[in-house]
């Protein structure tokens, strides 16, 4: 990939990084000149053999490619479940921390019906617990040199929901709820806080798309919209990206104008049934990073006729 960005002098640490995306992100930023700690516990798609039983230490391959194109990288081989001690080796290695991607994941796709509790409890742990530990761990060295990039991994299942991924569902929309609230904490210390939600072939696509799209949808595609994310130029905070084969947009949230009813005993299922439509009219809508201001709803709402 061409380009003349750089990331000199700043470390990065990229969990996931051993396959996938997580490889393509640390082959980038070791190339312009970043320090990447390259995470990985070596396990399979679906966390079974999470612990480095499968292919373990992939981590190192990516290392050893980065070092032998002349980059700076240091393997970590840990669960992001202990976060701490993925940035602990940044600590140790580079000194400080200034961009975290959040990107390991998995998979274990299946119908509500026939979920069980481990297969809803290792998605929560890796995507939610795993993407708080590490961020947890990390922002107070942020906080302190007062600057901080992170990039947290969303997905389109948890956006807007997919057959089959009710648990990776909620747990990648939960990102983007931590995503959002970490976008608020961090703004007056410079820490930006972006979530993605990348499109791209690997291990977690291969059963589901055909080659063609496999091609299309190559990672190294999804690089550049993070290598805008994660640059000291970029002033991006608490927002939604999508990425995929060349393609790039920013989702956002949708509030209707509503419909706003005197909120005494005349209000009712029946009120609300005769005015529906204007609670779900789009027209003149708004796009909130903030709760509905209550205070005039209540003021105004004192001063309507009764509902009707
Ligand atoms: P991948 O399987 O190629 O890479 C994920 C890496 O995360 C693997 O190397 C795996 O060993 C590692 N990992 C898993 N659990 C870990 C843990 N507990 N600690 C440390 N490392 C762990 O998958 P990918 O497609 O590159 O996915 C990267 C991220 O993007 C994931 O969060 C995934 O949910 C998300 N995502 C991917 C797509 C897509 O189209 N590929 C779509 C939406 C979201």
């Amino acid at each position: 990939m061409t380009g003349n960005i750089r990331y000199d002098n700043q470390v990065f640490v990229i969990t996931g990084a051993g396959n996938g995306l997580g490889k393509q992100y640390a082959k980038f930023f070791a190339a312009r000149g970043a320090k990447v700690v390259v995470n990985d516990l070596g396990g399979s798609f679906n966390g079974n053999d999470a612990g480095g039983k499968g292919t373990a230490r992939v981590a190192d391959a990516v290392v050893q490619e980065i070092k032998d194109a002349g980059g700076i990288a240091v393997a970590n081989y840990d669960s992001v479940q202990q976060g701490e001690k993925i940035i602990k080796t940044a600590i140790d290695n580079f000194g400080t921390v200034h961009v975290l991607i959040n990107n390991a994941g998995i998979l274990r796709d299946i119908t509500l019906r026939n979920m069980k509790d481990a297969d809803w409890d290792i998605i929560m742990d890796v995507h939610v617990h795993g993407t708080m530990k590490t961020t947890r761990a990390a922002w107070p060295f942020f906080k302190k040199q007062r600057y901080g990039r992170i990039i947290n991994t969303s997905s389109t299942s948890g956006l807007f929901g997919n057959f089959g991924q009710s648990n990776y569902a909620a747990a990648k929309v939960a990102v983007v709820g931590f995503t959002e609230t970490l976008a608020k904490e961090g703004a007056k210390y410079n820490i930006y806080s972006n979530a993605l939600a990348p499109g791209a072939a690997s291990r977690l696509t291969q059963t589901v798309w055909p080659p063609e799209m496999m091609e299309a949808m190559r990672p190294d595609f999804v690089v550049p919209l993070v290598g805008v994310l994660a640059h000291d130029s970029c002033k991006e905070n608490g927002s939604i990206f999508e990425a995929a084969a060349g393609h790039y947009d920013k989702i956002r949230w949708e509030r209707s104008k509503g419909f706003l009813a005197r909120a005494d005993e005349s209000l009712s299922a029946d009120v609300i049934l005769n005015n529906f439509s204007k609670i779900k009219d789009f027209t003149d809508a708004d796009h909130p990073t903030q709760p509905a201001d209550m205070t005039s709803f209540i003021e105004k709402a004192s001063k309507l006729p009764p509902s009707q």
